[in-house]
């Protein structure tokens, strides 16, 4: 026998199962809504400008390639954090902050960290969650927990049931929050609702871990979707961030994140990040160097820095756009069923209340694919395959 005979076959992720199943369709005009991932008016992934002016500087300069320390590069997390928190920042001698890979690395050492210094404390989860989050936390070995988060006859927000679930937690328990542009249903609290929920988090001593993927991405303004993670900073909570520039400055591949604990101190926040160092060197030592040196070249100029605001909005500003249009040409092919929540929700995904089934055909009979879970990504709709997507839509729920 083999050494790995007995290894049983992972099942498929659902996202990345859906490109698979994509690129295997010979269909020419085959469209693929799974994975988040902006692509311009034409379809085609986008270098913004902004990006491309700051690699040639970065060539000009001539930079080294050493390794970065195991913390990152402490200007890219000082730009980034100023991004996140803006003038809630406060003592920011306070903030432990790491460089990682990505919202997903951010993620994944926060949930080693509370693995190792709060054992025992559950991880509240969104119901529904991006489904990596799962993932993550089973890894570290941090027990998750679902809140309601999504009602299905509003395909609105479950504010009751979230007030619920949270108000059962136990004190010190962790809860994370899609600080903007919830992955997958694009339905987001209210600015009222949010205060409550930091009230609620105060009253109960929970602890807030956000999630920001999307700042700048779901509404086009930065400081707009950074509006809940400022909050709960405002208020004086002790909680912690998870910053992505995957999809606000399309460095995907990439790999640029930040973890951010905000703490009671200086000392403690030097202890803090002492203790994320450690876990990171052992995970993969140093982060990658080009990302953060872009995030942090773009940050820290003031005219690419104005360019990049601008081509954030045009990317927010065209998926609003395929909201409106997408819903118009639902109503216009005489479905009958409400599509308000295509334009209610917001940020890349809308969460379309479609059946598996319902998906199912889209795929076999239209060649379009997306999560069983209903979710279109609204990034890969273009002005010419609106249409078409509204007529199969609609095809499939009459
Ligand atoms: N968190 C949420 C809610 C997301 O939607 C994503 C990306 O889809 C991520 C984190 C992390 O993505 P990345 O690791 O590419 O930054």
């Amino acid at each position: 026998v083999s050494m790995w005979s007995q290894v049983e076959a992972a099942p498929k992720d659902p996202i990345l199962g859906v490109s698979e199943l994509f690129h295997a369709d010979k269909d020419p005009s085959k469209m693929l809504l799974g994975t988040g991932a902006y692509r311009d008016d034409n379809g085609k992934p986008l270098v913004l400008e902004c990006v491309r002016k700051a690699e040639k500087k970065l060539i000009e300069d001539a930079k080294n390639m050493e390794y970065l320390p195991t913390q990152g590069d402490n200007q890219y997390i000082s730009r980034s954090l100023d991004l996140a928190y803006g003038k809630e920042i406060g003592n920011a001698e306070a903030i432990a902050g790491i460089q990682t890979l990505s919202g997903t690395g951010a993620c994944r050492l926060f949930a080693e960290f509370i693995a190792r210094f709060k054992k025992g404390a559950v991880c509240y989860v969104p119901d529904p969650t991006w489904s990596n989050h799962l993932n993550i936390f089973r890894d570290a070995g941090v027990e998750t927990k679902a809140y309601r988060y999504y009602k299905a006859d509003t395909r609105g927000l479950d504010f009751d049931g979230l007030k619920e679930d949270l108000g059962n937690a136990k004190e010190g328990d962790v809860v994370l929050l899609h600080a903007c542009a919830h992955n997958p249903t694009g339905v987001d609290p209210s600015e009222e609702q949010w205060l409550e929920i930091s009230k609620l988090f105060k009253d109960k001593n929970l602890f807030p871990f956000l999630d920001s993927a999307y700042q700048g991405f779901a509404s086009g303004d930065c400081d707009k979707d950074a509006f809940a993670l400022r909050m709960f900073k405002r208020d004086g909570h002790a909680m912690a961030l998870a910053q992505s520039f995957a999809k606000n400055m399309g460095l995907y591949g990439h790999r640029v994140g930040t973890l951010s604990i905000v703490c009671a101190s200086k000392e403690e926040a030097t202890v803090v990040e002492s203790q994320l160092k450690v876990i990171a060197r052992a995970m993969y030592s140093s982060p990658p160097l080009q990302g953060a040196n872009l995030v942090s070249t773009i940050l820290g100029d003031e005219k690419l820095n104005a360019l990049w605001l601008t081509e954030v909005k045009m990317m927010a500003d065209r998926i609003i756009d395929m909201r409106a249009k997408l819903r118009e040409a639902l109503e216009k092919s005489g479905s009958t069923m409400g599509w308000k929540h295509v334009t209610d929700q917001i940020g890349m995904f809308c969460y379309s209340g479609l059946t598996p089934e319902q998906v199912d055909r889209l795929k076999d009979e239209h060649h379009i694919y997306m999560t069983r879970n209903g979710r279109i990504s609204m990034a890969g709709v273009t002005s010419k395959t609106v249409e078409k997507l509204a007529q199969a839509m609609h095809a499939v729920t009459t």
